[in-house]
Order: structure tokens, then sequence, then C-alpha cells
């Protein structure tokens, strides 16, 4: 017998039609008044008969909604399939995740850093056990997908040429892919800087913007004081034509619409609308180091209700949306046991927010990985499925619990340990629709 997925979200939209989102598969549809009415009514006669007739419309609309998980056939059972989904990654062997900071040191000094003063480069010896940590594991591996950290890792460029090049040569050895990415301020990220990364396979950068030139320079100037924002747009420009850039734009409650809509036209104005995809952090005093922009940061339901305020601006100015809820297996790095942040001196984490920090370090990859540590397990025990408010949520598909270092290391209250989908998932699909019309149209242009 077909049944209904837990995980269907609705919205009325313009002209009588409707939004429908399923959280756990990503569908999005567009339906009619009409046949929002009868998925209602095959809604009801699934709740009521347990071998329910339907007329060829009710047909014709189930196998419609059978396509796009809304309507469920059979005895799949959708949460079990999650449940086999998470565990499969978080225990899988065949990828292994690296985030690598070759260095700590910055060229920035961000007033919100939870990385402080730290300094520190990448030896040899700790390049060589990286290698061979990879080595020893490599015939089980299919994917070693690197996400260059810091610090700010240009610091480093000769560090990641030098681990590229032999993770490479591993590669071809032991056939598996490597994958490439990177967190940069993009401050030193030159046409010459770009064009090597290419090379070294890095197909992907994040990049974050604090605001218009006026509130970035602020809030990340130099260490030396002087401004960071036209270098940094400018260096965009160029390595949007070579990789894809996103940017992250930290949030805290100095943000406006107008504030945003400031930066939005300047963006414009340098030419990158449809060249970089942009998305919303909330800005959180995560560590204690942090702890002195509390004051003026958002909780989560309030930065839930900016965050989409923001979103429509982006659609309005020919922007794109770089991350809109869509299905995840687990929420982040720390849930999947073959992820390690690595720092300069080879101490390994679980987050990136402890990155630095010695007391939150699982080890070193020199020993044997302790898959006992108080700080691995600390992050990896939290289970969704044996929450019992995550459990039976409505948008776990996309959340997966959230963040796993705001339950273990803050004391934060129920709302605040969501995602900010939860309190505001109703108007995000408002966004989605707008944003899929927008890839639509995009697609269409590229065509002609
Ligand atoms: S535990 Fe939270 S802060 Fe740490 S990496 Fe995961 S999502 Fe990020
Ligand atoms: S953390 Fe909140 S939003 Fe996420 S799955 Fe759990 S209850 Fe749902």
């Amino acid at each position: 017998m077909a049944g209904i997925s837990r995980y269907n979200h609705f919205q009325s939209w313009r002209d009588g039609n409707h939004i429908a989102y399923n959280a756990r598969t990503g569908a999005v549809a567009l339906m009619t008044d009409e046949n929002y009415a009868c998925y209602e009514q095959i809604k009801r006669k699934l709740a009521g008969e347990p071998e329910p007739s339907f007329d060829a419309k009710e047909k014709e609309l189930v196998s419609q909604l059978q396509y796009g998980g809304f309507v469920l056939s059979g005895d799949f059972d959708e949460r079990e399939d999650l449940t086999f989904r998470h565990l499969m990654n978080r225990y899988d062997q065949t990828t292994l995740g690296l985030v690598i900071a070759p260095t700590m040191a910055c060229n920035m000094a961000c007033e919100y850093c939870y990385e402080a003063d730290k300094k520190g480069r990448m030896s040899a010896e700790i390049v060589e056990t990286i290698l061979d940590f990879v080595e020893k594991r490599a015939r089980n591996l299919q994917l070693v997908d690197i996400n260059w950290y810091g610090g700010e890792p240009l610091l480093a460029m000769d560090i990641i040429e030098d681990i590229t090049e032999s993770m490479q040569d591993l590669a071809e050895e032991y056939k598996f892919t490597c994958s490439s990415s990177m967190i940069s301020n993009g401050y030193l990220l030159t046409k010459e800087i770009v064009d090597k990364l290419r090379e070294l396979k890095v197909s992907m950068i994040q990049i974050t913007l604090d605001g218009p030139a006026r509130i970035h320079n602020r809030k990340r100037p130099l260490k030396n004081g002087r401004e960071s924002y036209d270098t940094i747009v400018e260096n965009i420009k160029y390595a949007t034509t070579k990789m894809a850039i996103g940017m992250r734009v930290n949030v805290d409650k100095s943000f406006t619409e107008d504030t945003i809509a400031e930066m939005l036209c300047e963006l414009k104005d340098a030419e990158l609308q449809d060249r970089v995809g942009i998305y919303f952090g909330l800005l959180e005093p995560a560590t204690s180091v942090c702890a002195n922009i509390s004051e003026s940061c958002y909780n989560n339901a309030d930065f839930s209700k900016e965050e989409i305020k923001f979103y429509r601006l982006l659609l309005e100015h020919g922007f794109r949306i770089e991350k809109l809820p869509s299905p995840v297996s687990v929420f982040c790095m720390s849930q999947d046991v073959n992820s390690f942040l690595i720092d300069p001196g080879g101490n390994l984490y679980r987050c990136f927010n402890h990155v630095g920090n010695r007391e939150k370090s699982m080890g070193n990859i020199k020993s044997n990985i302790d898959y006992n540590h108080p700080n691995f397990t600390g992050l990896f025990r939290f289970n969704p499925f044996l929450d019992g408010d995550c459990k039976d949520c409505a948008i776990l598909p996309v959340c997966m619990g959230g963040c796993p270092s705001r339950r273990a290391d803050r004391n934060l209250k129920r709302e605040d340990l969501c995602e900010s989908w939860k309190h505001n998932l109703p108007q995000m699909l408002e966004i989605i629709a707008l944003s899929r019309q927008q890839q639509a149209k995009t697609a269409a242009k590229e065509q002609t």
C-alpha cells in the first residue's frame, strides 16, 4: 500500500498555485489549486482505507507524486532509508575528508576571529606524515577530498603545492580520485595564484565578504590596518573565470536589508551578479576567544527571519543563492568517521571551530587514531535518529540534527540548536521556487 511522505511541505503561492517540497528527495513541484485539492483527497483516502481506489486523475497524480517522493510506494520506509544512508556515510571508509591548515598565520585581523593570533607553518615532517597516513588507507579509497584552510592557506602555497603533487601521484598509483577546495579570505588570490590553483585542481573557493566596502573594511582589515575590500573583489573577478567562487557573508545585528542591498549594488557594479553564489552565515560566539562578540550576534530564530529578507534581495538583484535547504546524509565532518582537520603541527580535530585549540584535539597524525578519544566521541556520538525531537522532525533530512558542536560545546536552548530552516521553511519554499525559475531562465539563455 502507498503512503504519504512525512517530509512533505506545502506553501501557497501566486495565482492560486502551491509550492510542494519534499525534504527527503529535495523535489520541488508547482501544483495548481485543483491538483492540491486532489492531493488532499488522495491523502485522506490513504489515511482512511487499507486499499483505496483512485479515479484516473488521482492515479495520474499519485504516479507523479511517487516520482518526487511525496507519495511512497509499497512498504518503503523512508525513515529506515534515511537512517541507512546516514549510517553508510557516517562509517564510510572509501572517502577520506581532509581539512588541511598548512599555516595558522593570517594577513587579516577580523574583529570576530576565533583563531586569535596563532602562528605556525606545517613542517616537511608533518607533510610526509599526512602522505603516509593517506597511503596506508589508499587501497580502500575511492576519493580523497581536501579542503585547504587556515589561518590563510594562501600564505603557504608552497606547502599546498607539495602536498597536492604528491597526493596526485598517490591518486594515480592507487586509483582514487582527488578533489580540492579552499576557504580563503581572497586577498592574495592574484591571477597567478588562481592559475596555479587551477593546475593543482582546486575547483572551488569560499571567500568571506562581510557587507559593502565601508563595513567589510572595518570588520576585516588587513593586519597592517589597510583596507581589503577592493583587492578581494578585483581578485574574485578573475577567479570566477577559472573556478567556482562561493561568497559567505557573516551576518550579525549590524546587517539590515539596506546594508545587503548596498553590498549587492557594489557587486553588480563589479559585474559579479551571475558569477558568484552567495550565502548568509550566522555569526556565532563559537568559542571563548570570540565570546566578546555575543552581544552583536543574532539567535537562530531571529537570524532565520532576516535571512529570508536577504535571500529575496539576492534574487531581486539577479544573484545565485549558494546554499538552499537540500537533503544531506550527515550534517558535517564531525559526524563522518573518516574526516579530519589537520593543523600545522599535525594535531587532529573534528570541527572547524576547534582548529588550533590543543585542548580540543583528538590526537596527532603521527600516532594511531584514537576513536575513543573524548574529543572524537563528544561530537560523533550525537545521532539524530535517537533524539526525541529530531527523529520525528519534518525537516530532519535537510538538517540531520544540526551542528554537533552547538550541542556539545555550548549550552544552547532547543530552538538555537535547530537549523534556520526549522523556523523559516515555509517562506524558504518561495525562495526555492523563485531560485529554480531563475536557474531555468539562465539555462535557457545559455542554450540560445
Ligand atoms: S560541529 Fe558545527 S561548527 Fe563544527 S564543523 Fe560541524 S557544523 Fe561546523
Ligand atoms: S535540530 Fe531541530 S530542525 Fe534539526 S532535525 Fe533536530 S529538531 Fe529538526
